[in-house]
């Protein structure tokens, strides 16, 4: 039987065993994941789970059968830990050696560390995966402050579940506003407002320098200005750092990432790469990077699995992402590379509004929308179809956006 090996079982590889029988792949799947869970979702470890409002049930990718009945092999609690190109075999932590015809990395990102004093005290927790959701769980109940270092998604996310589990919290962000790297100055304006009024305390431009510990435990963040924030917890949440060791050491092209094309093809013709751990063609913006979202896993996902099952390449899907916060569920499009203007749609004061993106000949880039699912879905669309719209019509509720986007 020829035989794919997925390493990694996150929401892409799981994604792309799924997609494999989908499409048709009638050999061996083997799913091989170093967490002991099957493939699960990660978004709601930092909203729903964080708040005890989700179960292990509805996290699961695919219900626990799933993979019995599809014939997906899955090897949890163990890593794939070296790759022999040449003689196509990979060997795993257990010692167990693999055989594949082709192999697909989905080895996701892992939370990127700071080199701080202090930062190894009990206490200073980081979010990836259920078991880090769980300790930080713990930790957030009334009479307890969280500190979070990094004012990016999960940072935000962490702070606004925080505060509902009755805990306070205060972000720390090195940039002059939170989401510097993701978001336009509108989006970040609007979102520290709404954290300063559910009573979270946000801290810009600061530069920390240590975590001071107290009997082994964290008790305070110390920024360079002399501040000292005291809290029972830190969270750090400052980006990801993608997982190419394996790649790198078999010799593949990586550059911050799995270097792969449009079909999530790697350097090896006989190698695929999916998911947080690629750098990948952004073929709308005509350049290269690296997304860390679930629409994007499971677009190359999709991407590989045709491509092995001899299927045309899916068409390229518009970049997406979303998170909820308090009442706010925030869905963005697209990339806002080159932006040259800003249009706010609906006013950041009305209970739904789109901030899009345009370049300097007013080619729609990217929308940000706030409980505003239908300009989301337009912008959406106008992003995808390269159009150039009149910012004041963009600008202007009562142009219907469909006439825009025909
Ligand atoms: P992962 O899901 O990280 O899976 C990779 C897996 O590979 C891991 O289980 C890892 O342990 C395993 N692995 C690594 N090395 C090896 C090896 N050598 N052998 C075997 N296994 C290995 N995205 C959104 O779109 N919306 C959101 O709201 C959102 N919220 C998020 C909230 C949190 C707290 C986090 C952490 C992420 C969030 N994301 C969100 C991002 C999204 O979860 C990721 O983009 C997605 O999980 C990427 O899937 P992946 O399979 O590439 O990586």
């Amino acid at each position: 039987q020829p035989r794919i090996v997925i390493a990694g079982a996150g929401h892409a590889g799981g994604s792309a065993a799924a997609f494999l029988r989908q499409y048709g792949w009638k050999g061996d799947i083997t799913l091989v994941g170093e967490e002991p869970n099957p493939p699960y979702q990660r978004p709601p470890l930092s909203k729903a789970w964080l708040k005890g409002e989700a179960t292990a049930e509805s996290l699961a990718l695919r219900p626990a059968r799933f993979y019995a009945q599809q014939r997906i092999e899955l090897r949890l609690g163990t890593r794939v830990a070296a790759l022999d190109r040449a003689g196509r075999r990979v060997t795993l932590a257990d010692g167990t050696a693999l055989d594949y015809d082709r192999l697909i990395l989905a080895l996701g990102a892992r939370p990127r560390a700071l080199p701080l004093p202090g930062a190894d005290l009990a206490g200073v927790l980081a979010l990836r995966g259920t078991a880090d959701a769980d300790s930080l769980q713990a930790a957030l109940r009334p009479g307890r402050r969280l500190a979070v270092i990094g004012g990016g998604y999960i940072g935000l996310e962490v702070a606004a579940s925080a505060r509902a589990l009755g805990a306070e919290a205060v972000v720390i962000e090195r940039e002059s506003r939170v989401l510097a790297r993701v978001a336009g100055r509108a989006l970040s304006d609007f979102l520290a407002a709404q954290h300063r009024g559910h009573g979270v305390e946000i801290i810009t431009g600061a530069q920390v320098l240590g975590i001071e510990g107290e009997g082994g435990a964290a008790c305070a963040v110390l920024l360079a200005d002399g501040t000292r924030i005291p809290c029972d917890t830190v969270l750090v949440g400052v980006g990801a750092v993608p997982n190419v060791e394996l790649a790198e050491a078999a010799g593949l092209d990586c550059a911050n990432g799995i270097v792969v094309d449009l079909a999530a093809r790697s350097s090896d013709p006989f190698i695929y790469a999916i998911g947080d751990c690629t750098h990948r063609p952004l073929p709308l913006y005509g350049r290269t990077g690296r997304l860390e979202s679930v629409p994007n896993a499971i677009e190359q996902a999709k991407q590989a699995a045709a491509d092995i099952c001899g299927r045309p390449p899916p068409p390229p899907e518009v970049p997406w992402f979303w998170s909820d916060q308090y009442d706010l569920r925030l869905q963005m499009a697209g990339l806002a590379f080159d932006a040259h203007e800003t249009v706010v749609r609906g006013g950041t004061d009305a209970p739904g509004f789109a901030v899009f993106h345009l370049d300097a000949g007013h080619r729609v880039l990217a929308v940000e929308a706030v409980n505003a699912p239908a300009e989301f879905m337009a912008g959406r669309m106008l992003v995808a179809k390269q159009a150039r719209v009149a910012p004041a019509l963009l600008g202007d509720p009562a142009q219907p956006l469909k006439d825009l986007t025909a």
